[in-house]
């Protein structure tokens, strides 16, 4: 490994979105005098009675949810898009805006209010990555569906507005900003040599073993390279395959599994329901072949040295560039050892 990129400070550039992250590993050392949160470890009970993801019960929009037994999906009582809004553009001088529409679609993981993934089983997980397919396919295969976000937000330190373990589903007509650099730059790679942007790049890390936290026959669980969050971690399949309908059952089972192995060493490094944000980028469902996208997951948490040590994305991070002190090889060593 190249020492000096534990030592002394440096900038490493993200092949996926183009960007890049400073990287300063001599400012560990600094003692913290910054904000501690409260951390939230009380045990939740199996059913909630004011919870309304909770298996039959009534939701806000007084909708009362079916007894379910495993996954439940319904469309978002309060989505940021909706199907039927007014169509409209507006193009004034240096004024520019368009009508967005799409569909909001709330995903119930387990009926049970208090097992989040780590918690759940690789049976149970694999009935959440089926669902996800469903719903990927047919909102993509909707005309006027042209990308599909699967996404998780855990932890009311993440603005997570309800303990009970779900996710959400956003699909809309227009491809959003992150998805778009992913977009252009595989793109541009798979035009030159034919080949996947992130295959290559898996296959290089494979090879040096300095950032994979654990790996299966079909899935790499790496932190990446230019990694931004500190304990920022991808999930992807070793094939080129564009979106998550091209898993066989096979390597259905051996994603869960994947997502089982991470978030339960999440959990064990700073004992506690460790919260992140984690969302799905694949293919956009714009009706192109799209042959040059590899899909991933990404982990992005917020913590930073405990469970109540919170990285913020402020000052230069906001008017500059991100910036992380712990390195993503370093990052990989914590989370290495707490795999079981
Ligand atoms: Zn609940």
């Amino acid at each position: 490994m190249n020492t000096d990129l534990q030592d002394f400070s440096h900038k490493r550039y993200n092949i996926l979105t183009g960007e890049w992250v400073l990287v300063s590993p001599h400012r560990t050392k600094r003692p913290w005098q910054g904000k501690q949160e409260d951390v939230a470890n009380e045990a939740r009970p199996a059913h909630d009675p004011d919870c309304y993801l909770c298996a039959g019960n009534k939701r806000i929009n007084g909708e009362q949810n079916p007894n379910y037994k495993d996954v439940f999906i319904f469309t978002n009582d309060f989505a940021a898009l909706q199907v039927n809004t007014k169509q409209f553009s507006l193009n004034e001088g240096l004024l520019k805006a368009e009508s967005e529409s799409g569909i909001c679609k709330v995903i119930c993981f387990s009926p049970d209010h208090s097992k989040s993934l780590p918690d759940m089983d690789v049976k149970d997980i694999v009935k959440v990555v089926e669902a996800w397919q469903n719903e990927y396919q047919t909102l993509g295969a909707k005309k006027e569906i042209n990308h599909v976000q699967i996404f998780e937000n855990k932890g009311a330190i993440m603005g997570c507005s309800n303990p009970h373990p779900h996710g959400q589903i956003w699909s809309q007509s227009s491809i959003p900003n992150e998805v778009l650099k992913k977009h252009k730059s595989q793109k541009k790679h798979w035009d030159a040599h034919k080949s996947s942007l992130l295959g290559n790049y898996l296959v290089q890390e494979l090879q040096l073993n300095e950032r994979i936290i654990y790996q299966n026959e079909h899935f790499v669980v790496l932190t990446p390279f230019w990694a931004v969050w500190p304990f920022e971690v991808m999930i992807a399949p070793k094939q080129h395959q564009k979106n998550i309908l091209e898993m066989n059952m096979e390597e259905v089972t051996a994603y869960a599994e994947a997502i089982s192995v991470l978030t339960n060493a999440y959990d064990r490094l700073f004992n506690c329901s460790f919260p992140y944000s984690a969302g799905i980028h694949q293919a956009p469902t714009n009706g192109e072949a799209n042959k040059h996208w590899h899909w991933h997951m990404s982990f992005y948490p917020p913590l930073l040295r405990s469970a109540t040590i919170k990285k913020f994305m402020v000052g230069y991070e906001m008017f500059g560039t991100p910036q992380r002190d712990i390195t993503a090889e370093q990052a990989v060593d914590r989370l290495k050892s707490l795999i079981k």
